[in-house]
């Protein structure tokens, strides 16, 4: 082989292997044929190595981001004909939200101020689940809107992602008295809502805050620590599980781990 080939070839491969390495875009002349040499057949006159185009500064969220973690559990939703409901005659989000508000599933409605359906956009990438309402979401009927609401606001700000892109929701739909865990049987009866809000909007990601979230999403038995630090799989949706922003204000410790897998489900969101 020439030498001048030979040369170029290395730098062709050299090239590319900055570019994969994460260098910008880099668009080639053809070198002058040189004189004594026959011109390479078939060469094209331009050499395009494509990648992207570098963007502007990193995010902050990014410096310092852990890795996207290995798989956990794959779960599937029953069909709503094995729930029993007839939720899937219900066609987008409001009507779902509505049927939340006008319907009994279980003993906690009766004693509700409010319902809580949820809210955001119906067209969310990324869907967040919380566990129950408080007295201020049962007061006003929306949820997160009390302090671990404003603690919530603070961390989607910090990922960048308003909250009014996103939808957020709860395991159940009405405040479980003196904002104890809800039962299981208070679960069981208001999932199949859950279920078919994911259906509907059909986020990117979903990010159940706390274990109970985790759990019931999952169909799980299992520890807020077994559940964390694993990207699960919802119906072929990703599923990220942190801590519960409560929890956050009464351990602080655990912002750090908690920004750790909000920053796991915001670069999911970006793949
Ligand atoms: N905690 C929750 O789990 N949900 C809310 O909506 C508010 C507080």
């Amino acid at each position: 082989m020439p030498w001048r080939r030979l040369l170029s070839d290395l730098w062709r491969r050299y090239l590319a292997q900055q570019i994969e390495l994460g260098g910008a875009e880099l668009v080639l002349g053809a070198p002058p044929a040189p004189e004594n040499e026959m011109p390479i057949e078939n060469k094209p006159a331009r050499m395009e190595l494509t990648a992207e185009p570098a963007e502007g500064p990193e995010p902050r969220w990014k410096k310092g981001a852990p890795p996207v973690p290995g798989p956990g559990l794959t779960i599937r939703s029953p069909a709503p004909v094995l729930l029993g409901s007839d939720l899937s005659a219900l066609s987008t989000i409001e009507e779902v939200a509505e049927r939340i508000r006008t319907t009994y599933c279980c003993d906690l409605c009766p004693h509700r101020t409010n319902a809580v359906p949820g809210e955001g956009s119906a067209e969310a990438e990324l869907m967040l689940v919380g566990e129950g309402p408080g007295a201020t979401e049962d007061a006003t009927g929306r949820p997160f809107v009390g302090q671990a609401g404003q603690l919530l606001d603070s961390i989607l700000d910090s990922i960048e992602v308003p909250r009014q892109k996103v939808y957020i929701t709860n395991i159940v739909k009405c405040r479980p008295p003196q904002n104890r865990k809800p039962l299981p049987d208070e679960i069981a009866a208001c999932l199949p809502y859950l279920h078919r809000q994911l259906e509907l909007i059909r986020p990117k990601v979903i990010l159940a805050l706390g274990g109970t979230a985790g759990e019931a999403l999952l169909g799980a038995r299992k520890s807020l620590g077994e559940l964390r630090g694993k990207v699960h799989t919802y119906n072929g949706t990703p599923l990220v599980v942190t801590y519960h922003p409560a929890a956050l204000l009464r351990n602080p410790n655990w912002k750090k781990p908690t920004w750790d897998d909000v920053r796991i489900a915001r670069q999911l969101l970006d793949r």
